[in-house]
Formats: C-alpha cells, sequence, structure tokens
C-alpha cells in the first residue's frame, strides 16, 4: 500500500473528526473549503496521485473517490443537523411565550366634553325634555335681534363675535339662537327641549376661557310656567348631576332675552359651602345664567306673552366637566394632548 493511501485514510479520519466538531452552517461551511475545496486537503493531496506507478493509480483513484463522497454524505447530514439545532435556537429566542400577560390594544374614548354633554342632557330627557339641533352658523339677527339684543346695545359688547365675510352670517356667540328656532317650530304648542352645541367667543385664551365651547341651553313655555318651575328643575339637575342634598341659589343678572335674569350658584361640590380653592373660598360655584324667558323673545317665537309664560337656562358643558373632574384649566380640552384625555376619560 503506497504512502499516499495511508495520507488519505488519515485525511478521512481527521475530516470526519473535524466535522463531528462543527456547530453552525459557517463552521460547516468552512470546513468544506479546508477539506473538498479547490485547494482543500483533499483536492491537494490528489495532486500526488500523477506521481504513482501506473499500476497502482486506478485503486488509489477508486479509494480517494470513495472518501469524497463519504466527506460529502457526512457534511450533508452535517448541515441539516447544525441548520436543525440554529432553527430551534432561533425559535426558543423569538418565540411567544403563551405565558406572558398580553399587551391591551389601544382604544379610543369619549371626550370629556362629550361624556359630559351626555350626561347634562340625559338628565334632562329623563324630565321630559327633548334634544333639539341647531345650526351653528347663525345670523346676526338670529344670534342677537330676535332674542332682544338692540343693535349697538352694550350687552352685544358682552359676546365678541366671528364674523365670516358676510357680516349678517355669524357664528353663533351662545346657543340661544336655537330657542327662537325651537319656538317657531313648535308655537304655539308648549315646548321643553335642551340644546347642547358648540359656540365660539372671539377671546383671548385663558385657563378660564377657549374661542370654541360647548353649552347646553334649556327652554320650557307652556301656559303656567313660573320662576318656581325654574328652580324646581334645577335643583333636580344639580343633585343629579353632583349628588343629592345641593343647595342652589339665584343671585340676580342680566340677560337681554331673560326678565328677570338670574345666575344659579350650586354649593361647592368639593368642601360642601365650607369654603376652598375650587369655590375662591366662598362655599358656592357658578353654573349658569337662567331666567323668565322676555316677552319679546316670546313674541319673536311665535307665542302670545299675554297667554304664555316659559324659562330659559345656559350653562357650559366644560364647566361642569371641570367641577366634576377637578380639571383646572380649559385649555387642556382641546389641545389634544393624549395622556390628558386618557386621564380624566
Ligand atoms: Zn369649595
Amino acid at each position: 500500500m503506497s504512502e499516499l493511501v495511508t495520507q488519505l485514510e488519515e485525511l478521512h479520519t481527521g475530516a470526519l473528526a473535524a466535522l463531528a466538531q462543527t456547530q453552525t452552517t459557517d463552521e460547516t461551511r468552512a470546513w468544506h473549503g479546508d477539506y473538498l475545496g479547490r485547494k482543500g486537503k483533499l483536492t491537494t493531496l490528489l495532486t500526488g496521485l500523477g506521481q504513482l506507478p501506473r499500476e497502482e493509480r486506478p485503486a488509489v483513484g477508486k479509494r480517494a473517490n470513495e472518501i469524497k463522497l463519504a466527506l460529502e454524505q457526512a457534511l450533508e447530514e452535517r448541515q441539516a443537523a447544525t441548520a436543525h439545532d440554529e432553527m430551534t435556537a432561533a425559535l426558543s429566542a423569538e418565540g411567544i411565550d403563551v405565558t406572558l400577560p398580553g399587551r391591551r390594544p389601544l382604544t379610543g374614548r369619549y371626550h370629556p366634553t362629550t361624556t359630559a354633554g351626555r350626561e347634562i342632557v340625559g338628565i334632562f330627557q329623563r324630565m321630559g325634555f327633548y334634544v333639539y339641533d341647531a345650526p351653528e352658523v347663525e345670523t346676526d339677527e338670529m344670534n342677537f335681534g330676535l332674542l332682544n339684543f338692540a343693535p349697538g346695545h352694550p350687552a352685544r359688547e358682552m359676546q365678541d363675535t366671528f364674523f365670516t365675510t358676510n357680516p349678517d352670517v355669524i357664528l353663533r356667540t351662545h346657543t340661544s339662537p336655537g330657542q327662537i328656532r325651537a319656538m317657531r317650530e313648535y308655537a304655539p304648542e308648549p315646548i321643553r327641549v335642551v340644546l347642547p352645541g358648540k359656540c365660539w367667543r372671539n377671546e383671548d385664551v385663558t385657563a378660564r376661557a377657549e374661542m370654541m365651547f360647548y353649552q347646553v341651553e334649556g327652554l320650557a313655555v307652556g301656559h303656567n310656567i313660573t320662576f318656581s318651575d325654574l328652580k324646581g328643575v334645577l335643583l333636580k339637575f344639580f343633585n343629579e348631576m353632583y349628588g343629592e342634598g345641593r343647595k342652589i341659589r339665584f343671585r340676580k343678572s342680566y340677560f337681554p332675552f331673560t326678565e328677570p335674569s338670574v345666575e344659579v350658584d350650586v354649593d361647592c361640590v368639593l368642601c360642601g359651602g365650607q369654603g376652598c380653592r375650587m369655590c375662591k373660598y366662598t362655599g358656592w360655584l357658578e353654573i349658569m345664567g337662567a331666567g323668565m324667558v322676555h316677552p319679546v323673545v316670546l313674541q319673536n317665537g311665535g307665542y302670545d306673552p299675554a297667554v304664555f309664560s316659559g324659562w330659559a337656562f345656559g350653562m357650559g358643558i366644560e364647566r361642569q366637566a371641570i367641577l366634576k373632574r377637578g380639571i383646572d384649566d380649559i385649555r387642556y380640552f382641546y389641545d389634544n394632548d393624549v395622556r390628558f384625555l386618557e386621564r380624566v376619560a
């Protein structure tokens, strides 16, 4: 047996031992280069075949070929095994652990203004009021004139207005023009309506005032509607909205469309009247304006003021959300800061 055959057998044994040490696809690829590649050990060894005596060449060549095939077969098996190991390792590293708690998907929720508005409207609906939808863009006549604001009357200055290019068409400054629309639609039938919606005033934005805000207006017109009815309905509202046992008080005020007019306060929902920062140590919270519908407004709505009487009130929705949820700045409402919206909704 020639020396070349001995070398071949040693290479075979050594190659198999080296292959058994490979752990990764990269290592098996490197092994292939070392032994079976164009400059590999087997190829290099076989260049010595030509120096053998002619009669020995076929037997040695045959053996060399068997070893080459055996090594290729062994490589294939090793590659399959390392690929399997690698996949198993990758799966256990990146796989899903079904015992972990899930991630909560982000869900939307109602804006605090929507929640408060629905709560307010719901209380009045349970008392027999129905919702009347009125336009957000109004004529000057509807927003002011028919509500008894005389032209040039200083009361107009109380509500700085956003005008359009048509000076008669404005963004409504309050929900009160809806009173005229509701009355004109239903007169001479008695009505009880609430009118929720957006309003605009061209004011500096502060912690207490936004340019855009929401109001709920209430209106009752009938044959024998009195100031006592107003007080009873509002007391019922406050007890539902802020908890039983509320006290309310009326302070005289002025609005062109009601006579007499009042500001309505409720005892502080935070301190119960003892005095605190929220009520500015007065024990009372200002909630809304109200009053008996002015005879001129009744007439403009289509009711005979000699036969009909009525009352109306209006309140800011954000103000109610502020009081119920302890928010201290109206500007948070429309900043679209999700952290705020998630906290209070
Ligand atoms: Zn208080």
